[in-house]
């Protein structure tokens, strides 16, 4: 039983027929050795997509979800078709060699392969994740930081990428230095003509009236953000509770409105917001814990 595990993906895309394409396959690797050509497109352009995945009791939490997720990144990016089996058996490969005792979070990357080549490359890293339990119930105070860019970009700049879960986090990274030089831990992007969007690596949920609200995706409010995993698992639970669970447009007078919030997301479950912009904002414990609880306690 180790603290961290490797699996490389040989052949993660789903169409081999391509000559020299390898086959589907995966095997295990030294964590503590180098792994990576300096030239893959992860490194040197971000240019690549992933899933980050919890692991509770040896479970892994939403793999469904995540896998058509990480397909559809791909689609969003021209990356060939992931072979979705072989990434779930390299996934549950991971889950295998982790301590079960541990929470952990795996993250499954997909990139575009080395430059100049035609091959994408694959991995799932597995590790321990830090202890939560203070921030799951103490909470954080989010700033709104502008996105800059309107709420429908998915159809007027589809380049941009909205809606994928790319590699190039260097923007959301930056927006949590900007949070933390605020005096704040998190950050909720607003779009420029002025809906709430995201968090930084996460999406927000909100409670008004009984009735449990989120900004919705293309799909649904036609927002172009990411569908969090985690938001779809905390709308079935509401869905069991009665709360009524409904995608929204909504602006940031209606998130400080709002009678409890949340920034969700696989590794740190549902993290209730105590302060918008330095404001004081009500934290329901209760509703909180019940979330966290249905979230920790996952099969699949
Ligand atoms: N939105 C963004 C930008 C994210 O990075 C994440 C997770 O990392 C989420 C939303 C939440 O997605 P999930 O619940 O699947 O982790």
């Amino acid at each position: 039983m180790s603290h961290t595990a490797l699996v490389i993906v040989t052949g993660p895309a789903a169409d081999n027929a391509t000559p020299g394409a390898p086959a589907p396959g995966f095997h295990l690797a030294d964590p503590d050795l180098p792994q990576l050509r300096v030239t893959d497109l992860a490194a040197s352009r971000g240019d690549g997509v992933f899933e980050s995945i919890s692991v509770i009791d040896g479970h892994p939490h939403a793999l469904e979800a995540h896998l058509n997720r990480l397909a559809q990144s791909a689609a969003i990016l021209d990356l060939p078709r992931p072979g979705l089996p072989v990434w779930e058996a390299a996934i549950l490969r991971v889950v295998e060699e982790l301590d079960p005792t541990r929470e952990a979070s795996l993250r499954a990357v997909y990139s575009r392969g080395i430059e100049g080549g035609s091959t994408p490359t694959g991995w799932v890293y597995g590790a321990p994740s830090p202890d939560y339990s203070a921030v799951r119930s103490a909470g954080v105070g989010v700033v709104l930081l502008d996105r800059g860019y309107r709420h429908d970009i998915q159809h007027t700049a589809p380049w941009l990428l909205a809606g994928a879960k790319t590699l190039s986090y260097a923007v959301n990274r930056a927006a949590l230095r900007e949070a933390n030089r605020r005096g704040a831990d998190d950050v909720i992007f607003v779009s420029a003509d002025g809906y709430i969007l995201e968090g930084a690596t996460s999406s927000v949920l909100f409670m008004v009236a009984g009735r449990l609200l989120t900004p919705g995706t293309a799909e649904t409010t036609g927002i172009g953000i990411l569908e969090g995993t985690t938001q779809g698992d905390v709308f079935r639970w509401a869905e069991e509770n009665n709360l009524s669970p409904t995608t929204v447009m909504a602006t940031p007078d209606d998130l400080r409105g709002s009678d409890a919030a949340w920034l969700v997301s696989s590794s740190r479950h549902a993290v209730p917001i105590r302060s918008i912009d330095g404001q004081p904002h009500p934290l329901d414990a209760g509703i909180t814990s019940a979330i966290n609880s249905y979230l920790a306690g996952r099969t699949s």
